[in-house]
């Protein structure tokens, strides 16, 4: 899932490909956007909030295009005129924008909705301070995390009202950073802010990369400590690497840690032991062992 940074490039691409430009297409393949038309519009900006893409227009009252990537959203940039799908790809598209110069096309999007830019609260107006966004302020989530003292820091930390851009990769390579189980309560952790900095410069040093990558080595199956890397060796002490789910269904998701330099409360690992990830083609499907 694309996590906050992928969602910052992405909105700084469309900024820069259609801000300040009026739309000359605009096909929105969305049953219920499927009468709408932005044609003549002027881009006015394209953000991030989190996981979230704004496009905001006006040319009339203005109005803002909301998308969200879920799984497997994308939104890619293209010379307009310049042939830019295939038959197959095209059952994917949920979006075209386009102005003389630039068409961009959104694909898989998991989220698309038209509303007033005033009321863009309706959609985000609950996520907390954006880790990459100009709102970003470490006190306001430190205080929503001592608010909750109970609460599993990984589980928090991938909750988007608490701050808004982080998923599993981030909050798993944080951890590890910090040396901290994923499940320990949020009171036992000696230093929470460290761990809100580290989630913070982890993300900031991946905004402006193609290829994700926590420990600074973009090779593949390289570039993270803990993450997706279930059943291998942790790269600091040898010790298998383990995944389990944390959170409360249907929001549960899957964390991954080593358990001898995060040690801590592990309640739903079950011990078994974990083969490879990606090892076969069912592991590539699922982390756990069946
Ligand atoms: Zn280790």
């Amino acid at each position: 899932m694309p996590e906050g940074d992928v969602v910052w490039r992405t909105a700084d691409r469309l900024n820069r490909a259609l801000a300040g430009r009026e739309l000359v297409t605009s096909d929105l393949r969305w049953p219920s956007l499927a009468t709408v038309d932005l044609t003549g519009r002027t881009v006015t900006e394209v953000l991030a909030r989190g996981k979230h893409v704004l496009l905001r227009t006006d040319g009339g009252p203005p109005l803002t295009l909301h998308s969200h990537l879920r799984m497997e959203g994308s939104w890619h940039v293209h010379r307009t005129g310049q042939p830019w799908g295939t038959a197959r790809s095209e059952d994917r598209v949920r979006a075209v924008l386009a102005n003389t110069e630039w068409t961009a096309v959104g694909h898989q999007l998991g989220m698309l909705d038209l509303v007033a830019t005033a009321d863009e609260g309706s959609l985000v107006g609950h996520l907390g301070p954006d880790v990459l966004g100009p709102d970003w302020d470490p006190a306001v989530v430190l205080a929503t995390l001592r608010s909750q003292p109970d609460r599993a820091v990984g589980d928090a930390l991938l909750d988007q009202r608490v701050l808004a851009g982080v998923g599993t990769m981030f909050m798993a390579e944080t951890l590890f950073v910090r040396g901290l189980s994923p499940w320990t309560p949020v009171s036992e952790v000696a230093d929470i802010e460290a761990v809100v900095i580290t989630a913070h410069r982890l993300l900031d040093a991946n905004r402006h990369r193609a290829v994700q990558a926590t420990t600074g080595d973009l090779r593949p199956g390289q570039a993270t400590y803990v993450h997706a890397r279930s059943g291998r060796p942790c790269r600091r002490c040898g010790t298998p690497v383990r995944v389990a789910m944390i959170g409360t269904a249907p929001q549960a998701r899957t964390a991954f840690y080593c358990p001898s330099c995060q040690p801590g409360p592990t309640p739903t690992d079950d011990g078994r032991r974990q083969r490879p990830l990606g090892a076969t083609a069912r592991r590539t499907r699922s982390p756990y062992r069946t």
